[in-house]
């Protein structure tokens, strides 16, 4: 790899745009080696100047570039893996009174889905947690806010695309979601897959790739691939959980990787 210069601003912008703190306060010695962690505390991963460089040169650049317009869609004729025929209000209707598992005991609402319904970029998570099942939106938490700042890492905004998840009811604890409960939330999704109609979908973490592909393959070795999906051949990139990154800061520039190569697809005609 020949070595791109990589502009300090540039490259400092990037890394907060993905939270990724680029800058060490004064006083404070370089480097992680054996420091202790708070839980959530997000510290600079060790990203060499030939990463940065390649992602640079490989990613587009997010204060520039901007979606293109999209033109309008209309609802998609049922493929037959959704909730057949359903029109927006009529799934979420469907969703909103689904006694299907036993979630519905214990969920505060359903969370259906949030976004623009003809968004060319379609994320999909794994199920509510304590702040989705409150509000009644995906990804409002803190995982939420680390998305956002992914998606405006490549130029995109919250409004800009559409967000769901594999369960729309929140398991008790946040635990996994048993695959009874998640075979019964699928035609849901299959649905609102149909109709938006997106060109990528971005799947994010374990959980959203192995129920949406179907596959027991680990997050480590499906993520940063192009995978297609359905009658349709879709498109899905899927990339690390953004609860994961909070966890694991050091595996955001992989992710960086993955939303970069999400944005160089979208920019293609
Ligand atoms: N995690 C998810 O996978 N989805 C949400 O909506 C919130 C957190």
């Amino acid at each position: 790899m020949t070595g791109v210069p990589v502009d300090p601003i540039r490259r400092h912008l990037y890394l907060e745009a993905m939270g990724i703190q680029s800058w060490r306060p004064r006083g404070r010695s370089g480097g992680h080696g054996g420091q202790a962690v708070e839980p959530g505390q997000e510290v600079a991963p060790a990203v060499p100047n030939a990463a940065l460089a390649q992602m640079e040169a490989t990613a587009a650049r997010p204060a520039v570039w901007s979606v293109p317009p999209v033109s309008a869609k209309e609802a998609a004729p049922s493929s037959g893996l959704g909730s057949p025929g359903l029109n927006w209000e009529d799934l979420r209707m469907a969703v909103a009174s689904c006694r299907a598992c036993g979630l519905c005991e214990t969920r505060t609402q359903t969370v259906f889905g949030v976004g623009r319904r003809d968004a060319d970029l379609m994320l999909i998570g794994e199920a509510p947690g304590a702040d989705e099942d409150r509000q009644g939106e995906p990804f409002v938490g803190r995982a939420g806010q680390l998305l956002n700042r992914m998606l405006a890492a490549i130029g995109l905004d919250r409004d800009q695309v559409y967000i769901a998840n594999i369960l729309k009811c929140r398991p008790p604890g946040n635990r996994d979601p048993r695959p009874e409960e998640a075979a019964a939330c699928r035609a849901f999704l299959m649905r609102q897959i149909e109709l938006v109609q997106p060109r990528i979908i971005l799947s994010l973490g374990r959980v959203s790739a192995q129920k949406l592909l179907e596959t027991d393959e680990a997050v480590g070795r499906l993520r940063g691939r192009w995978f297609s999906f359905g009658a349709a051949a879709l498109p899905v990139m899927v990339t690390y959980h953004p609860s994961y990154l909070l966890r694991s800061p050091e595996q955001k520039a992989r992710a960086w990787q993955d939303l970069a190569q999400v944005a160089r697809r979208l920019k293609s005609p």
